[in-house]
């Protein structure tokens, strides 16, 4: 997989008179986990729409390696980056088989019918939801579902996942695995751009964190740089404190409770 960089200039987004995204610049890369954060409201989902396609920004620029986003189809662009939207609607009773199918849509010509069928039974077996592949959509927990949706990203093979609180709804078992598949996604050169409330978890799995507040960037950088109590107090106004794990180092951060 070759290095690939988004970049984002100046970007702008309001719904009505109400401006969501205040002139954002950001470089994202492939090879990391980048992990965006911030209070509810924030502006977390629009930005990964925007970054998507999904959502016209009213101004600045996107660009992947160089070339604009907005000039580039939607296939293509599908092929590149794979989407986990936040509360994805499942309109229909599909099948779990035919539902993480769907990843491979982008590839339909493009690749053989059994490399897109290698690519879906791939998938299903990393996230272990194999077992359901009959099973309607619709008869599954919402954790089983959010696996369901997960496997649909990871069988696009796309360079770019960006996922919006792709933990959601998870058990912590499966929360970790779904953390480990993500963090493999980057490590095997891909970029994973995912939104998460969880500061743990953030500081655990990202190698960048990016803290939106109000539509602007309050901080970024590695999670030590970016998750530290002041920070933390700043826009969340809560009292943290970091402790590390004395055998791993991997830290845990508590909340001690509201701003004093
Ligand atoms: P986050 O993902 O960080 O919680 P969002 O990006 O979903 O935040 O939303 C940012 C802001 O935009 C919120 O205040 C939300 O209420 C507002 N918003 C989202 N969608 C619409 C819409 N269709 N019309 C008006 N306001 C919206
Ligand atoms: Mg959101």
């Amino acid at each position: 997989m070759t290095a690939s960089r988004i970049s984002i200039q100046g970007l702008r987004f309001s719904h009505g008179t109400r401006r969501i995204l205040d002139g954002l610049d950001l470089q994202l890369d492939t090879g990391c986990v980048t992990a965006v954060l911030g209070p509810n409201g924030a502006g977390k989902s629009t930005l990964l729409s925007c970054v998507t396609g999904l959502l016209q920004p009213d101004a600045g620029a996107i660009d992947i390696d160089g070339q604009p986003l907005s000039g580039i189809a939607p296939a293509a662009r599908a092929r590149r980056m794979a989407f986990l939207p936040q509360t994805p609607e499942i309109a229909w009773a599909v099948d779990v088989a035919t539902l993480v199918s769907l990843g491979r849509i982008p590839f339909r010509g493009e690749c053989s019918d059994a490399q897109n069928e290698a690519a879906v039974e791939q998938a299903m077996q990393l996230t272990e939801v194999a077992q359901w592949r009959d099973r309607s959509v619709h008869s599954l927990s919402g954790g089983e579902r959010a696996r369901v949706l997960l496997a649909r990203v990871l069988a696009g093979e796309a360079d770019w996942v960006l996922a919006d609180e792709p933990f959601t709804g998870l058990d912590p078992a499966h929360q970790f695995e779904a953390a480990e598949l993500l963090r493999s996604v980057a490590t095997r050169g891909g970029g994973v751009v995912l939104t998460i409330h969880d500061l743990t978890l953030a500081a655990r799995i990202a190698d960048r964190i990016i803290i939106l507040n109000e539509g602007v960037i309050a901080a970024e950088g590695s999670p030590r740089e970016a998750l530290t109590p002041e920070i933390l107090r700043d826009v969340y106004r809560i009292e943290t404190q970091w402790i590390d794990d004395v055998a791993t180092g991997a830290p845990t951060i508590i909340i001690r409770g509201r701003r004093r």
